[in-house]
């Protein structure tokens, strides 16, 4: 994995974990919080994406979940860092824009769902923040499960209906035609299944700081965001309670 635009070596390690449902801006903030604090970000919802990738190109069965781990350990999934925001590949292929496709979102959250692929995926990205330990990483065990104990935890929310809109105001963006009641429903199922999964379901972290994201733009999401981590590292310089 290149690492090229790696950040000069600071003496602290910053961990910021955004978790939330589908739809709740959290990749957009992640990645422009990161811009504003110099810090790299992960996206952890591409690697599940990717995942779903293999099980779709090998047409396998996620019921069979020792086949699909076997199949996954004959691939590699790797990081673009020299790229802004950090370009995901399978194999050295970049996936990104197939990553998005309606197959991958309905597939996506059952892949997810298999324990022994989120232990994988969750040493992955321990490994990754030891290369980049400052770091801004998105997901939705971010901060519950897999960095429990980082600096700042943040929880985006929004009604499943406002989320819908974004996500179709953005397809239609990019050309392509929406029918916001499929995404709705699609949001919705995911929702369901992030939520009710025995491993590692979506749920606010410990200490972390809730925000709604209905009534805001994205970039008053990440203006609360960046004052809620400076004023951590305030604190933090200071010596006082973090
Ligand atoms: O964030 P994104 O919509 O790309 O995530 C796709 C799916 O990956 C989620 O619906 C969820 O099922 C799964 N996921 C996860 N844990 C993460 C990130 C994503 O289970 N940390």
């Amino acid at each position: 994995m290149t690492q090229m635009n790696d950040q000069p070596a600071q003496s602290h390690s910053l961990i910021v974990t955004i978790d939330g449902p589908a739809g709740s801006g959290k990749s957009t903030v992640a990645r422009e919080l990161a811009g504003r604090l110099g810090l790299d970000s992960l996206d952890t919802g591409a690697m599940y994406r990717c995942l779903t990738l293999v099980v779709i190109e090998e047409r396998l069965d996620p019921a069979d979940p020792a086949a699909v781990v076997r199949a996954v350990e004959r691939h590699r999934i790797d990081f673009d860092w020299t790229r802004t925001p950090p370009e995901i590949t399978l194999d050295g292929r970049a996936v990104d824009e197939r990553l998005r496709q309606p197959d991958v979102n309905e597939l996506v959250s059952r892949v997810a769902s298999i324990p022994e692929l989120r232990d994988l995926m969750v040493r992955a990205q321990r490994r990754i923040a030891e290369r980049h330990p400052r770091l801004v990483t998105e997901g939705r065990d971010q901060g519950s499960v897999v960095f429990p104990d980082a600096e700042v935890r943040f929880y985006l929310d929004a009604d499943s209906k406002v989320r819908a809109r974004r996500r179709a105001l953005e397809l239609q963006a990019s050309g392509q035609q929406v029918d916001e009641r499929a995404i709705l429903e699609s949001i919705q199922s995911r929702d369901r299944l992030d939520r009710e999964r025995s491993d590692s379901p979506l749920q606010v972290p410990d200490g972390a700081i809730r925000v709604d994201t209905g009534a805001l733009t994205a970039s008053q999401v990440v203006d609360e965001l960046e004052s809620a981590v400076r004023g951590y590292l305030v604190r933090a310089a200071s010596g006082g309670p973090a």
